[in-house]
């Protein structure tokens, strides 16, 4: 953060204690000269600002992140003591005071049509900003009438975003290259002359499956709009038949796999096209890097270029072979030294005790995303169990419809899979959980504290009733902390959950969460 340029290193302010909130971002300029650098470099360049500077500020090396020239916009304060601040505004200005960068475009309006007026006002103008910007902020100023207003579990009630509707532009289809997923999918894709598009250059846009492009009649030479929502990566939306000059190209999907030559298949119902072969490198490559990213096991070192080398020279055929990856064999690969095949196999190591519920995500069975893993771990326990599993014992459980069931018996049918589970375990990944009866998934993923005296549940009754539908109890307040359950008389963990903007329940609302 000290290397961001527009956070001053000192502030002008007597409280010993402030809290600033704001938001960093990559402005369009340096997002450029990065993606320009990456390309230099033959690494793969952001898809946008957004990802960037989230990319740059996980940088361990601050020399990097400096590099990066990210720029940070102030816009609301945390805990504090000793300052008085009663609204939005006199707060934009003690920031700017304090020298931190507000953005300048705000404005304070009394009349709601004239906010609206406003907002409609930027719908040209805001490619001429200096940042991508997806949408605008309208807040309560004063601060006393936020108070009154209060937070709901997720959001606050004084303030709401607006989105601006998705930005279009319009390009030509220069060819469409088919690439294959981790499912053996081919997805065609539209290489596009390169046009500016909220914020950033688009080359490349989705097609989705062979059905999209015959209902649009997309061609290759086609004139095209493209659009980009969110942060979703580019589509092309139609095609212009009306300025076509006669050398536009029919696409046909390719009867083998661009990969590795076998013939693709079309199943029945289904819009895809899918390579028949098990051992397709670029499938496997893809499964792998599932395996290994981040909320599977989370094996840092691992990227696609060392993954079609270890592919190439036959040192891997399936996920489980990289915990067979020996130093001698990676200090030969190319960009491989000593210290990172060291950390590579500390990490291979780790993941090996990261525990039944990624382990499932990991593995990729289709529909089994990283929340299905963990209710599936929780009520099992063991991969053993799941594997006994049958299709009625697995839709008893809440969260897991007959799609997901059907498809967790079929992937345990399959002895190349059974296989798979045998060879991780020989390598000595744990493949057990903790086995807790879960009534819902109501509290999923969420770290809670009880504080106060409850009134209609004892202490341990509620714990229960949380870890019963997933959550976790942990005593203190923390960042990790995603809601608060306050009773009478609530102390200090009140006092700092509402610092560190956790979200905060009644009593009687975490009784309504219980009834839900
Ligand atoms: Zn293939």
């Amino acid at each position: 953060m000290r290397t961001i340029r527009t956070i001053p290193l000192h502030i002008a302010s007597d409280s010993p204690h402030i809290e600033i909130r704001g938001e960093v971002y990559m402005p369009i300029t340096s997002f450029e000269a990065l993606n320009q650098q990456r390309r230099d470099d033959e690494l793969e360049p952001f898809a946008n600002p957004r990802n960037a500077a989230a990319g740059s500020l996980r940088q361990l090396d601050p020399r990097i992140t400096a590099q990066r020239k990210l720029a940070f916009f102030a816009y609301a304060l945390g805990g504090n003591s000793g300052i008085d601040i009663k609204s939005q505004e006199e707060l934009l200005q003690d920031l700017s005071d304090f020298h931190f960068q507000v953005n300048p475009e705000y404005r304070k309006f009394t009349d709601i049509e004239d906010v609206i007026t406003f907002i409609h006002s930027w719908d040209d103008r805001r490619d001429s900003l200096p940042y991508a910007t997806d949408g605008m902020v309208v807040k309560v100023n004063s601060f006393a009438q936020q108070a009154r207003l209060s937070n709901t579990v997720k959001i606050p009630r004084w303030a709401i975003a607006y989105k601006f509707p998705p930005e279009q532009a319009q390009t030509k289809v220069l060819g469409i290259s088919v690439s294959l997923g981790r499912t053996g999918v081919l997805t065609p894709a539209a290489d596009l002359k390169p046009v500016h598009l909220a914020g950033t250059t688009v080359k490349r846009a989705t097609l989705h499956n062979e059905d999209y492009i015959k209902e649009k009649d997309i061609r290759i030479g086609d004139t095209v709009v493209i659009q980009k929502a969110g942060e979703i990566i580019p589509e092309v939306v139609r095609s212009l038949p009306e300025k076509r000059d006669g050398s536009e190209k029919v696409f046909a999907m390719p009867t083998t796999c661009p990969a590795c030559g076998s013939p693709v298949v079309r199943r029945e119902g289904e819009a895809a096209w899918r390579c028949t072969n098990p051992d397709c490198p670029a499938v496997i490559g893809e499964k792998i890097a599932h395996f290994v990213s981040r909320d599977a096991m989370n094996i840092d070192g691992l990227g696609d270029a060392i993954v079609q080398q270890l592919l190439a020279q036959d040192l891997i055929h399936d996920v489980a072979d990289i915990y067979a990856l020996t130093k001698e064999e990676l200090v030969d690969l190319e960009g491989f030294g000593e210290k990172s095949a060291d950390n590579l196999l500390k990490a291979i190591e780790t993941s090996k005790s990261v525990g039944l519920a990624r382990v499932l995500f990991a593995l990729g069975i289709r529909f089994v995303g990283a929340k299905a893993g963990r209710v599936l771990a929780e009520s099992f326990g063991s991969v053993d169990a799941l594997m006994k599993a049958s299709t009625e014992d697995l839709t008893a459980i809440d969260d897991i419809g007959p799609r997901i069931a059907d498809s967790i018996v079929a992937y345990f049918r399959d002895a190349k899979n059974q296989a798979l589970i045998e060879k991780l375990r020989a390598h000595g990944v744990d493949m057990t959980a903790e086995k807790k009866t879960l009534i819902n998934t109501t509290f999923d993923g969420e770290i809670v504290v009880l504080t106060g005296k409850l009134q209609m549940f004892s202490r341990k009754e509620a714990e229960q009733a949380v870890e019963a539908r997933g959550g976790k109890c942990t005593s203190s307040v923390t960042k990790k902390t995603t809601l608060v359950v306050v009773g009478a008389d609530p102390g200090s963990k009140y006092e700092k959950a509402k610092k560190l903007g956790t979200p905060i329940i009644s009593e009687s609302e975490f009784k309504e969460w219980l009834e839900r």
